[in-house]
């Protein structure tokens, strides 16, 4: 059992080294909504994982944040401050969805720590595991890891209702000012797009391609119609790459005149493409994309688009990252109609937390999780979304696909 004593804190060197204690504190957000049917059960595999890993040397020791729901009231508060605080001071944390409360003057709960903690860059990989029911012909081709700006673009939430006294304001300066005329029915939006913001989500995609040794950086943007705000992402992405890795990338373009279309070894190709056209190239020829590094609103689309060839939301891992810390979550809502059902898929955040134990170093427990969750769909022993799509298969609840996966790490 937890019991908390002898317990240490993971730390972040500036330099970006992790330091890893052999029985870490790890603070979790149950979540709201079905969290409380998937944070046991991710709970239960992990122990499992970790056990049967390290066979007692290592052990999480979980600590529980009141956030959402179960913040509001225990708190009074949906987002404590002191949550925020622990989860910076931790370094490493996890959570379940949460519910965006309405009316309470916040636009999601998500966004909120996201934007708090400054977690800038949200990485999604989408790795397709074996026997999962999807509509491609060849989903194994899929292996690609989404960075998406995480803190600014339209999510930024600058924006004013149609009629309102700000949004009448903003159309009057465009109008005097800017010579620019709009309809008086007009709801406005502001699409920052930084240089400073680009540079940083850029960079950290290109040194996960390069420690990860993986073959190219795509940036993917609408850059033709949004000139200086996709389009500049698109060319400060290419002068990132340039400045700060120019020694160990090469472009589309050098990759052809200069080495007969062969990447050399060690070096990264960076390409960019159209957001539309990308859509279409990850469905007909997935493999030519590894890395996507693309502002907000893109990277929330493409993201779930590339969720759904390989199984579909409830199989699809996150994480939220900054500089100081990282938040792994599951990237689903809280789809209240299931919640306290045990019924609903819990791999999204299971999957999370594989990924949370190898951003830790703890790949072998990691390399568990995803054999033994993938053994247990080959067995054809799934939740009701997947047995939906399975001829034969045999439905069970969340608790019990969760004990199935634990029950397969042998
Ligand atoms: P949702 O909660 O993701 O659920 C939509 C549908 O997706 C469900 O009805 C279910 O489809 C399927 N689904 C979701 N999670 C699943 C799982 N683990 N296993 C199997 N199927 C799963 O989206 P929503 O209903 O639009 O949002 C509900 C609330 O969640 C809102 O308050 C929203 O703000 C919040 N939200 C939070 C996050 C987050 O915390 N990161 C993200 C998105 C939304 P079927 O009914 O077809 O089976």
């Amino acid at each position: 059992m937890n019991d908390g004593t002898r317990a240490e804190l993971i730390t972040l060197a500036p330099d970006g080294t992790l330091a890893v204690p052999e029985r870490p504190v790890i603070p979790f957000i149950e979540g709201d909504g079905i969290g409380r049917d998937i944070w046991p059960a991710t709970c239960q595999v992990v122990e499992a994982a970790v056990g049967r890993a390290y066979g007692g040397r290592k052990e999480i020791v979980w600590k529980e944040l009141p956030v959402g729901e179960k913040g509001f009231e225990q708190t009074g508060q949906w987002l404590p401050q002191q949550a925020l605080e622990e989860m910076e001071r931790h370094v490493v944390s996890i959570k379940g969805p949460l519910t965006t409360p309405v009316g309470q003057g916040m636009r999601s709960l998500n966004v909120a720590i996201r934007q708090k903690l400054d977690l800038y860059a949200c990485v999604r990989p989408v790795r397709y595991i074996d026997h999962v029911p999807s509509p491609l012909r060849h989903p194994e081709k899929i292996d690609m890891v989404v960075f998406r700006e995480n803190t600014e673009d339209l999510y930024a939430g600058i924006e004013w209702e149609a009629g309102s006294a700000e949004a009448e304001k903003v159309r009057a300066f465009l109008a005097e000012q800017m010579g620019r005329h709009l309809p008086e029915t007009t709801g406005i939006g502001i699409k920052p797009i930084s240089k400073a913001n680009t540079e940083r989500l850029v960079a950290r995609a290109i040194a996960y391609a390069l420690e990860n040794d993986l073959p190219s950086v795509t940036l993917m943007h609408k850059g033709n119609i949004m000139k200086f705000t996709e389009g500049a992402f698109r060319n400060w992405g290419y002068q990132v790459a340039r400045e700060r890795f120019g020694d160990r990338t090469v472009t589309e373009e050098q990759l052809h005149a200069e080495y007969g279309g062969r990447r050399p070894d060690g070096k990264v190709v960076i390409k960019d493409r159209i957001a539309d056209m990308l859509f279409q190239q990850v469905l007909l020829r997935p493999d030519e994309f590894s890395v996507i590094a693309t502002p907000n609103l893109n990277g929330d689309y493409i993201s779930d688009a590339l969720a759904a060839q390989v199984g579909g939301l409830g199989m699809a891992p996150g994480a939220n990252m900054g500089d100081r810390c990282a938040v792994f979550e599951a990237t689903h809502g809280t789809a209240p109609k299931y919640a306290g059902r045990d019924k609903v898929n819990p791999s999204s955040l299971i999957l999370s937390a594989a990924m949370m134990l190898d951003y830790m170093g703890w790949n072998e427990a990691a390399r568990l999780i995803r054999a033994a969750l993938q053994a247990t769909v080959r067995d054809a022993v799934v939740t009701y979304d997947l047995a939906r799509q399975i001829d034969g298969a045999r439905q069970v609840s969340c608790s019990r696909f969760a004990a199935e996966i634990a029950g397969r790490m042998g």
